[in-house]
């Protein structure tokens, strides 16, 4: 059993694109031997192609691309800089079982990793020993590195020949600003790949119990973001007002009321389950069970924190039988006066 659990740990770090890059190396390897006789020189070569841009390439399933970038370094000789590149990686929501194992490989071949606030430790820890990591921003409300610092900081990292990991909670082209990064880093000809991450809404909806779609109840699923605009003014709250469907909000620890007035006010009915998930997938996470109309007060007396994803539509309510993960939902307005939340409030 022991053995098979090696086994397992092994194959989780290695890359289904070696064995295309071994067949690789074998065709090439007379030749590189030629152009590079002395066997530090030649050492450099292989671990520049098999920790950089070949490998990068071959993963990217862009085979006839990988063997010219190979041999582009074979012909330049020593000395020749490794290019460096950028991986923008999903680190999910917490959990560090959530990461895939591409994420995981890419943590552990970076040279530097600049990271949110919201990616955990226990993550960070699966990281190289010797890698350096900078972490770089966002929490709502806290003083973080302004994005076109965040920026610079990735060119220079990989301008410099370093293999840069750009890590991000959840999805990275979910409320994440991977685009905006990805532009940026195109403009300079900096090469990338993109590591998706089990963005919060799917995450808190699993670890909750809370399916976000059901036949019986909900047919779409919207992710939002009640963050950009204070007023809500933005949003199309007609459209996310009407019913059968599941409305995930992004960011809304400090609008939850204005969420329900509006939805209220465009004709979602205010008997609608909601759900609040903080923390979700972490040791503490905590789930709040109530109706639309309860939100202003949960806001005000519930003490809710972020991170927190509020999950709006029918489906909410399966959450009070259908949870498995951590503390046992409390049921607003039933659990109210139990001193845990008084506590909090205070
Ligand atoms: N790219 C991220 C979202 C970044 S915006 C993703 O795909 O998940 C940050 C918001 O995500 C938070 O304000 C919160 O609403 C939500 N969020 C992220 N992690 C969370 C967690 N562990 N539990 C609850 N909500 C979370």
């Amino acid at each position: 059993v022991l053995a098979r659990l090696v086994r397992e740990k092994l194959e989780s770090l290695l890359d289904e694109s070696y064995g295309t890059l071994a067949a690789l190396l074998e065709r090439w390897r007379g030749r590189i031997r030629a152009a590079f006789p002395d066997v530090t020189a030649r050492r450099g070569l292989y671990e520049s192609i098999v920790r950089g841009r070949v490998t990068a390439l071959l993963r990217s399933g862009r085979g006839a691309e990988a063997e010219r970038e190979l041999l582009v370094q074979v012909d330049a000789g020593q000395g020749q800089a490794r290019a460096g590149s950028v991986v923008l990686v999903g680190a999910g929501p917490g959990d560090p079982g959530l990461l895939t194992l591409r994420a995981l490989r890419a943590l552990q071949e970076a040279d530097v990793i600049l990271h949110d606030r919201l990616v955990s430790e226990e993550i960070l820890d699966l990281a190289r020993r010797d890698a350096q990591r900078i972490p770089v921003g966002k929490e709502a409300g806290h003083h973080s590195v302004p994005q076109a610092a965040i920026n610079e900081l990735m060119a220079q990292h990989a301008q410099a020949g370093r293999r840069v990991v750009r890590m991000k909670g959840g999805d990275p082209f979910v409320f994440g600003r991977g685009g905006e990064e990805l532009e940026y880093l195109r403009a300079l000809g900096i090469a990338y790949e993109v590591v998706p991450g089990i963005t919060a809404a799917a995450a808190c909806g699993a670890y909750a119990g809370i399916p976000l779609t059901h036949r019986d109840h909900s047919q779409s699923l919207r992710l939002v973001t009640a963050h950009c605009d204070p007023s809500g003014e933005g949003l199309d709250w007609r459209a996310l007002a009407s019913g059968r469907q599941t409305l995930a909000f992004y960011m809304g620890v400090a609008r939850l009321g204005t969420v329900a007035e509006k939805l209220t006010e465009h004709g979602r009915a205010a008997s609608t389950p909601v759900a609040i998930v903080e923390n979700g997938t972490r040791h503490d996470q905590r789930v709040t069970i109530a109706r639309l109309a309860d939100l202003a007060a949960i806001a005000e007396l519930g003490g809710v924190r972020a991170p927190a994803l509020l999950i709006v539509g029918e489906v909410a309510a399966l959450g009070a039988q259908l949870h498995w993960f951590g503390a046992t939902p409390r049921l607003w307005p039933a659990d109210v006066d139990q001193p845990a939340a008084v506590d909090e409030a205070a």
